[in-house]
């Protein structure tokens, strides 16, 4: 195995802490978390994944809380560049995966702009470890051969309207993050592209952890049963018939 790398003063990696389970971190996020002076987290990443940081660690919390705002995206860049350019060893964790709706790609740009040089250390996806915790394959050559991740509200927190829905209807799977606030709105909308009313559709909210929690439903029913059962966020919607496969494959027992 290729040592893993040292972790140079003055850098930023970017972290993806994967779905919550620490066992699904990666080694290279367990060495950076070894090494790093601070750790600034967002809301998504685990108490027991944190627990992996060096002792006298900074640990800095920057995210949503309690429904408060998120801090401001250029608040939180500049934290990452003041502590980087003091010589500190800055690791910017996240939940998932950095570059799946972690707007890691806007923080990776304002390190370029501001000459800070960085590491980007991918992670397990909620959207697809979450969902093999559940027992649904994202795909399965038997059922689909695609699938869309697809993001419930944009940076307004709307439906986004940049969606092509009639292709996005078409998908195998369609896997959504940050989708029980408008998931009225987002079933109307799949179900008027054509998508069917009686779709199965499975949410897992704080999935491969120990909270975990599923509901299954049908595209039609589904904002009614999300707010009937109390799930709460953070969840993973997954549309179609690749749910079906969770009767087989359900490994957790939830
Ligand atoms: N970068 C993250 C996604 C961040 S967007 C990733 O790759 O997973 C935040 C959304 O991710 C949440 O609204 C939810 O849809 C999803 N999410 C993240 N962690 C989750 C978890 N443990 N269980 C269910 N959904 C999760």
């Amino acid at each position: 195995m290729n040592a893993l790398p040292t972790f140079p003063a003055g850098e930023v990696w970017l972290v993806g802490a994967g779905p919550g389970d620490a066992g699904l971190l990666t080694l290279h996020a367990v060495n950076a978390l070894k090494q790093a002076d601070v750790i600034v987290h967002d809301a998504l990443v685990s108490a027991e994944v944190l627990g992996f940081a060096r002792d006298g660690a900074e640990l800095v919390f920057l995210g949503k809380r309690g429904g408060q705002p998120s801090p401001k995206q250029s608040e939180i860049t500049a934290r990452l560049i003041e502590d980087a350019g003091a010589g500190k060893r800055v690791l910017r964790l996240k939940g998932g995966d950095p570059f799946m709706f972690g707007r890691g790609a806007e923080e990776a740009l304002d390190l370029v702009a501001a000459n800070i040089p960085f590491r980007i250390i991918p992670g397990i996806t909620a959207g697809i470890g979450g969902l093999a915790y559940a027992g649904v394959p994202v795909t399965s050559r038997d059922v689909n051969s695609s699938v869309i991740f697809l993001t419930g509200h944009d940076k307004r927190g709307i439906s986004p309207d940049n969606v092509d829905w009639a292709a996005t209807a078409k998908a195998g799977m369609i896997v959504m993050y940050m989708a029980m606030r408008n998931m009225g709105e987002t079933s109307a909308k799949l179900i008027a592209a054509g998508r069917p009313a009686d779709d199965p559709v499975m949410v897992v909210s704080n999935a491969t952890l120990p909270d975990m929690q599923v509901v299954e439903t049908t595209l039609e029913r589904a904002a009614d049963d999300i707010a009937a059962s109390g799930i709460g966020a953070p969840a993973i919607v997954s549309i179609g018939r690749g749910n079906l496969l969770r009767e087989q494959l359900n490994w957790h027992g939830i």
